[in-house]
């Protein structure tokens, strides 16, 4: 008899058609990230959320069982072993004292974590938070990310003297969190939002482990940890549903994209943006994209299981500074798929 069970024993571990080895978890793994900067601050309403909003998101991922992690926890979640899981990640911009006075209470009630992206050159001034209340945020599992000493527009400054100084000022702002908080961040965000490839290898070599853009989409294993994107849910973007919908977002995997760039090539008036990824269960004929002020113009090919699409906006982008080209796509389940591309015009202001 137990010569018996022992030989199923072997039959099993070696049939090699284990599920589990099959698939790895990792594969299936996606984390949704929200960014957020003013809390019941109606001063500013395009970054505005107010705590009537802001308690619905945290309600709806507390009822929907998300795990919700810092976005250090994310990056370790997504290479682990653990099993998939909703999970989304909250941060903050700036350091505002709406995020201590309206947003924390709200946090510490749901027990959630988030991550805080500082300024350290304006900590304590005018509608900052101070040291003090950075510390207090701390001890409710805030992490807190560098998002430098003066939050500049790097872009704007000539690439001769650019990345020397992002180097400084990331380097100041890591010394000033030290010195007040006791701690080193792990992770940054780039002011605006913008990024050239030598910012990102500067953000790189400082020894991050990752840095969060400001373009929307879902992280998955194989994102870029160094272009990590974010769903806006201030201003307009703040209702519940709209939340919903996001937190409920899948990735648009591409396998390939032309141009990589961000930065708009003087004269550019309508970039052109190719994309391929898999058709695998997504129903292509409902694809659809956006390009802020424009509509879009599209062209989708299909080769064997790949399809490609090139999307340009019908009319000239260059007089913003930020366009987004996003397309999404639903799958046969009904999930929507999302990916989107940022453009900047850094002779914009
Ligand atoms: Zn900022």
């Amino acid at each position: 008899m137990q010569m018996f069970f022992y030989l199923l024993t072997f039959v099993f571990l070696f049939s090699g058609e284990d599920p589990v080895d099959q698939y790895s978890s990792k594969d299936q793994k996606t984390v949704v990230c929200f960014i957020y900067h003013r809390f019941d601050d109606s001063r500013y309403p395009s970054t505005n959320t107010s705590a009537k909003d802001f308690e619905s998101h945290l309600r709806y991922l507390a009822e929907n069982h998300f795990q919700v992690l810092s976005l250090s926890e994310a990056f370790h979640y997504l290479r682990s072993d653990e099993p998939a899981q909703r999970t989304a990640v909250i941060t903050i911009d700036d350091g505002f004292r709406s995020f201590y006075e309206n947003g924390l209470p709200l946090l510490k009630h749901y027990h959630m974590p988030a991550t805080l992206f500082i300024n350290t050159g304006t900590v304590g001034a005018g509608d900052y938070m101070s040291w003090q209340q950075l510390k207090e945020a701390m001890h409710a599992h805030i992490e807190i990310g560098n998002h430098t000493e003066t939050h500049p527009y790097f872009l704007n400054q000539p690439s001769s003297t650019r990345y020397a100084m992002l180097e400084k000022e990331i380097k100041d702002s890591q010394n000033r969190t030290r010195k007040n908080l006791d701690v080193t961040p792990a992770v940054f965000a780039y002011p605006y939002g913008e990024f050239d490839e030598g910012m990102k290898s500067v953000v790189k070599k400082a020894g991050f482990v990752g840095a969060a853009a400001q373009f929307s989409g879902v992280i998955y294993e194989a994102t870029d940890r160094f272009e990590i994107p974010r769903f806006p849910v201030a201003g307009t973007f703040s209702d519940p549903a709209n939340f919903t919908e996001k937190a409920m977002m899948k990735p648009l995997k591409i396998t390939r994209q032309s141009p990589e760039n961000t930065l708009l090539s003087a004269g550019d008036l309508r970039p052109k943006l190719t994309l391929s990824f898999f058709a695998d269960d997504l129903q292509i004929d409902q694809l659809q994209c956006f390009i802020q002020g424009g509509d879009c113009e599209k062209e989708i090919t299909a080769n064997g299981k790949e399809v490609t699409v090139t999307l340009r906006s019908s009319s000239d982008i260059s007089s913003r500074r930020r366009t987004l080209y996003t397309v999404t796509v639903p799958d046969k389940a009904g999930a929507w798929h999302w990916y989107s591309h940022l453009w900047i015009n850094n002779h914009q202001k």
